[in-house]
């Protein structure tokens, strides 16, 4: 996947949803060569924001886009962590 199907994943997964990819594009970029370039390294697309400890529990939890409506980002700000996705 390239880092335009990648954005076009992520808004094919904002459409019916509450949220929006961040419409700072520069931002959007940044996480999405941080994303692939952790595919590259670790085979999943893991979160280029947050560390990871190694575990598989740990990098299920890291996948984007992760359940990042539990995150005290979102419940505050209206943000997942890294600021990818923002209230619509
Ligand atoms: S915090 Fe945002 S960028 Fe990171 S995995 Fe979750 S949705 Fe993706």
């Amino acid at each position: 996947m390239n880092k335009e199907q990648l954005r076009k994943a992520w808004e094919n997964f904002t459409e019916k949803n509450d949220f929006i990819l961040n419409p700072d594009r520069k931002h959007v970029d940044t996480i999405i060569e941080g994303v692939l370039i952790n595919e590259k390294k670790h085979g999943l697309k893991l979160c280029p924001c947050r560390l990871r400890d190694r575990t598989k529990e740990r990098d299920l939890e890291l996948i984007c886009p992760c359940n990042f409506k539990i995150q005290s980002t979102w419940k505050e700000r209206g943000d997942c962590w890294c600021g990818l996705f923002v209230k619509r």
